[in-house]
C-alpha cells in the first residue's frame, strides 16, 4: 500500500492516524461487536460518540454556552437555503460576494427575500477580498453573509466585515478549525466537514441560541428548521452517524496536536513555504492578492494552459494528486488543509522547482 500526497480541495486528506484508528475499530467498535456504521443512533455507544464530539469541538473553538452545535446533512449547499428560511424575519439580507460559493448562497437567498450584494470582488475574478470596514449595510438586514475562505479562488477574510451591529453569518467550509476564531463575533458559523474535518455528508452549524426560533418563513420544512435539530440535539432523525464519529476522532487529533493555535502555526509554516516559492519562481505565479491569501487553498498558474496540464499530469505521476485548479478557473490549486503534512508541501515545492528547471 502506498499513499499519495492528496491536494484535493474536498473531499480531502484526513489524518492518517484517524484513518488507522477507524480501520482498527471497523468490525468491532470497542467491544460492541459491531461497526459504528451498523449501530443504532439511539444506542449508548453512539450517544457517547456524538456527545464527546460536541464537547471536544466546544473546547477546541471555545464555543460559548449560548451557542448550539448542530450536526446536520445536506452539505454546505443546503445551508444556502436554511439560512434565509430561518433568519430572514424582515426578508432582507446583505451578501458579500467573494466567489462562487457566496454567489450561490446569495442567489439561493434571493428566492426568499431581498438580497443586497453590498460588496463583491467579481471585477478581478475574485482574486481579492474587498475592503469591508465601512459597507452600506442595510438598515433592515436580518444578517450579513460571507464565505470566509474562498476554496476556488484561494482568498480569506483576514478581518471580519464591519456588520454595523447586524448578525454575521459565515461559511467556513474550507477554513474550519484551521486557526482560532472568536465565535462571539458570529451569529452562525457553518461548514461542510469534507475539507478539514471528516467525510462528506456532515455539515456543522454553530448558531447563537436567540437565532433559533419557530418564527421561520412559512412553508419551511420541518427538517430545514434549526429548531427541529436544536431541540433534539441533532438526533431528530438518523444523523450521519459514521461521519460524526470520524469528525469526533479528528477533534481528538486536533486536541492532541495542541489545538487551533498550534494548527494555525503549522498551517502558516506550510503556506509560507509554498507562497515564498511562488513569489520567487520565474515560471509559477500565485493568482491572489498577497494580503488576502488563504492558508488552505493556494491557486497558481504558469500562464500557459498546455504547460499547466503537463504539470498536473507529471505531478500525479510523482504522487502529488489533485492539483488541477477548479474547472471554472483552470491552472493549479494546492489545498493544504490541517491534515496535509509539512513534508507534503516540501515534496510539492521540490517537484515545482524541478519542473521549472526542466521547462524553463
Ligand atoms: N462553501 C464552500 C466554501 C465550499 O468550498 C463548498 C464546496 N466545495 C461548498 C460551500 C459546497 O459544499 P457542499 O458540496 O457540501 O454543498
Amino acid at each position: 500500500m502506498s499513499r499519495v500526497y492528496n491536494f484535493s480541495a474536498g473531499p480531502a486528506v484526513l489524518p492518517e492516524e484517524v484513518l488507522k484508528e477507524a480501520a482498527d475499530e471497523m468490525l468491532d467498535y470497542r467491544g460492541t461487536g459491531m461497526s459504528v456504521m451498523e449501530m443504532s443512533h439511539r444506542s449508548k455507544a453512539f450517544e457517547t460518540i456524538i456527545q464527546e464530539a460536541e464537547a471536544d469541538l466546544r473546547e477546541l473553538m471555545d464555543i460559548p454556552d449560548n451557542y448550539k452545535v448542530l450536526f446536520l446533512q445536506g452539505g454546505a449547499s443546503q445551508q444556502f437555503a436554511m439560512i434565509p428560511m430561518n433568519l430572514m424575519k424582515n426578508r432582507v439580507a446583505d451578501y458579500i460576494v467573494t466567489g462562487q460559493w457566496a454567489k450561490k448562497a446569495a442567489d439561493e437567498a434571493e428566492k426568499y427575500g431581498t438580497v443586497n450584494r453590498i460588496a463583491s470582488s467579481a471585477d478581478k475574478t475574485f482574486s481579492y477580498i474587498p475592503d469591508c470596514s465601512d459597507l452600506p449595510v442595510s438598515e433592515d438586514a436580518d444578517y450579513v453573509y460571507i464565505c470566509e475562505n474562498n476554496t476556488i479562488y484561494g482568498t480569506k477574510f483576514k478581518e471580519l466585515p464591519n456588520t454595523k451591529g447586524k448578525t454575521l453569518v459565515a461559511d467556513v467550509s474550507s477554513c474550519f478549525l484551521s486557526e482560532p476564531v472568536d465565535v462571539t463575533k458570529y451569529g452562525v458559523i457553518y461548514g461542510g466537514v469534507q475539507k478539514n474535518i471528516g467525510p462528506a455528508g456532515v455539515v456543522i452549524v454553530i448558531i447563537r441560541e436567540d437565532l433559533i426560533t419557530e418564527d421561520v418563513l412559512p412553508g419551511t420544512p420541518t427538517m430545514l428548521k434549526y429548531k427541529t435539530h436544536a431541540d433534539a440535539d441533532s438526533l431528530y432523525n438518523t444523523p450521519p452517524a459514521y461521519g460524526i464519529y470520524i469528525c469526533g476522532k479528528v477533534f481528538k487529533w486536533l486536541k492532541k496536536m495542541g489545538g487551533l493555535s498550534a494548527m494555525k502555526e503549522k498551517n502558516e509554516k506550510k503556506a509560507k513555504l509554498l507562497y515564498d516559492f511562488l513569489d520567487e519562481s520565474k515560471l509559477f505565479k500565485g493568482t491572489v492578492e498577497k494580503k488576502d491569501r488563504s492558508l488552505m487553498n493556494v491557486p497558481f498558474v504558469t500562464g500557459d494552459k498546455d504547460l499547466d496540464a503537463k504539470f498536473v499530469k507529471e505531478a500525479k505521476e510523482a504522487g502529488l494528486e489533485n492539483l488541477k485548479g477548479h474547472r471554472t478557473v483552470g491552472g493549479m490549486r494546492a489545498s493544504i488543509y490541517n491534515a496535509m503534512p509539512y513534508e507534503g508541501v516540501e515534496a510539492l515545492v521540490a517537484f515545482m522547482k524541478k519542473f521549472e528547471e526542466e521547462n524553463a
